[in-house]
């Protein structure tokens, strides 16, 4: 398992983390041509949203991003993948995933985005990379964890970051 953990300081660079994220994670789907899956995990708070943000903008969605929480997910399609931004938060009966057909969005050229992915466990397929937010008043703990992406890769992620 790849590893890598670091400081942010504002929200700006909460964004930024989704940015750099998304330079790595979209050429893999196309070129894999399968679901990457982001867990974010932490608390209410923690930066989940803002990383997200970050992501969808970084894809070139300049419209406004919302918060998925009571639509439990949130499609944004590029002319070849999709990011899927799921927030799982408010989820009270697995069936609700079944319902929503789940399983498709997990099958196409693409990269989900997963707020509250313990809400949903043994429902979704394990993740390729685990963000951690870990929220203190003026800045977050980042641990990044992965067994797709190369330690390099997290390492240039932790150096470009407070640049
Ligand atoms: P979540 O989705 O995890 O509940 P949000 O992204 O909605 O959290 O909210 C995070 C809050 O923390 C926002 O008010 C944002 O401005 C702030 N924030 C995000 N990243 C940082 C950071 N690196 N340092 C300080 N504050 C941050
Ligand atoms: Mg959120």
């Amino acid at each position: 398992m790849q590893k890598v953990s670091f400081k942010i300081e504002g929200e700006a660079k909460t964004v930024k983390l989704g940015a750099l994220l998304s330079k790595l994670c979209v050429p893999l789907c196309k070129e894999l041509k399968r679901s990457i899956l982001i867990n974010l995990e932490g608390d209410l708070g923690a930066g989940k949203t803002t990383f997200s943000k970050g992501f969808i903008r970084a894809c070139g969605y300049d419209d406004l991003v919302r918060s998925p929480t009571y639509t439990l997910v949130e499609p944004y399609e590029f002319s070849d993948f999709s990011v899927y931004h799921f927030d799982l938060y408010r989820l009270v009966d697995p069936e609700e995933l079944e319902y929503m057909g789940i399983r498709d969005y997990f099958e196409k050229t693409s990269v989900c985005l997963i707020e509250w992915p313990d809400k949903a466990e043994g429902l979704i397929p394990e993740a390729d990379v685990i963000v951690h937010f870990i929220y203190s008043e003026q800045k977050r703990d980042v641990v990044i964890e992965s067994k797709l992406l190369e330690q390099s890769s997290l390492e240039q992620i932790s150096e470009q970051i407070n640049k």
